[in-house]
């Protein structure tokens, strides 16, 4: 076991990180210590990266290791763990709940009162080792290869988009349109795919992800600048609307768009998030269409990991046209231009060094 490992830090409150030798942090009595195989950059990393305003706001302390999407293998245990054995392949639930609060002692734990995000709030995954609670490290098992399994964190949240609180049953048959297609939304179309939905239509302005939605099953892909995505809609579903709409954009006209082409009774997810405050008319786009409207955030804990681990190791959800770029994690500075070039879907960092993933999933 070596003493000291690599670690992509941000050193500064400004842009830019830098990997840097730190040591090997030590698990306490009820964490496990984790040496990551696999550590996908999200939306997130990337404001952090670059440090903008939101990161300014929300990142408590610098130095800090970031990253929070990850799979990698248990190596060592506190002593009150005991239901995780060192070799245990795990990926990490990246909401760290207290435990007592009223949402958690009610079985909502991931909005929970005194939420932390781990390598937001704690010591990230962008490292070859990283310490998790026991209770965050989610045993992925078989048949799920170990690169899909880093990015089980993302796909959990279009799994808890499409499912909602109603168990995602108005899917199956029924018209589901996806607004926006990064890699949330790439997962949520393949997703409303194997759900049965009748049709699944993707809106996305960008030609690349636009193409990677028809990849994942979608029967229509329609650009938002060429095309009024409501008539769209409306035109492909025989003027009834798409009984689901699942908002990945935080785009504010997106999201108006969404409740009108969202049809009479039916369901939007609202996962993407806006920069301020959004106007709709809630008259006839909500109230009168009894539309209901549900924020996402996160995964159910973890009811979104069991339905997760179904339809990826079942074969029901096949995420590799997702994973479109692996990097050592000294190549870090062309992995965040590739994420922010918007020609990728999920861009794995892999702090083990290249080759390990191909070892590791062989
Ligand atoms: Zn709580």
């Amino acid at each position: 076991m070596p003493t000291t490992m690599r670690a992509l830090r941000k050193l500064e409150r400004a842009a830019g990180a830098a990997l840097v030798e730190v040591p090997v942090p030590d698990p306490r009595e009820d964490e496990v210590l984790v040496r990551v195989h696999g550590a996908s950059i999200c939306g997130t990393d990337l404001h952090i990266y670059d440090w903008n305003e939101w990161a300014d706001g929300r990142i408590p302390h610098v130095p800090m290791t970031f990253g929070h999407e990850m799979a990698g293998t248990v190596e060592a245990v506190g002593e009150e763990v005991h239901h995780l054995q060192p070799g245990a392949f795990v990926a990490a639930e990246t909401h760290i709940a207290c435990g007592h609060c009223s949402t958690c002692q009610t079985g909502r734990a991931h909005i929970c009162e005194n939420l932390r995000i781990l390598g937001v709030d704690t010591e990230g995954v962008f490292a070859e080792y990283v310490v998790l609670p026991a209770q965050n490290a989610w045993v992925v098992g078989e048949g799920i290869d170990p690169d899909a399994a880093s990015i089980m964190e993302p796909f959990g949240n279009a799994v808890h988009a499409a499912f909602g609180t109603g168990g995602g049953e108005d899917i199956a048959t029924n018209a589901v349109a996806v607004i926006g297609c990064g890699p949330i939304g790439m997962f949520a179309v393949a997703i409303a795919r194997s759900l049965g939905a009748w049709k699944v239509i993707a809106v996305e302005p960008n030609d690349y992800r636009r193409e990677k939605a028809a990849e994942m099953g979608a029967d229509v892909s329609i650009d938002p600048f060429d095309r009024d995505p409501v008539e769209a809609v409306l035109d492909l579903t025989n003027g009834t609307g798409a009984e689901v709409v699942l908002e990945m954009s935080g785009n504010a006209r997106a999201i108006d768009q969404g409740t009108r082409m969202l049809a009479r009774g039916g369901r939007m997810s609202l996962l993407g998030l806006p920069d301020g405050a959004v106007t709709l008319d809630l008259n006839d786009q909500v109230i009168f269409k009894e539309a209901r409207l549900q924020g996402i955030t996160g995964r159910e804990m973890f009811r979104t990991w069991q339905q997760t681990t179904t339809l990826l190791s079942t074969g029901r959800v096949d995420v590799s046209p997702v994973i479109t770029h692996r990097f050592g994690i000294d190549r870090y500075e062309e992995a965040f231009a590739t994420t922010a070039s918007g020609a990728s879907g999920k861009v794995i960092l892999l702090p083990g060094g290249e080759g390990v993933s191909q070892a590791a999933g062989a």
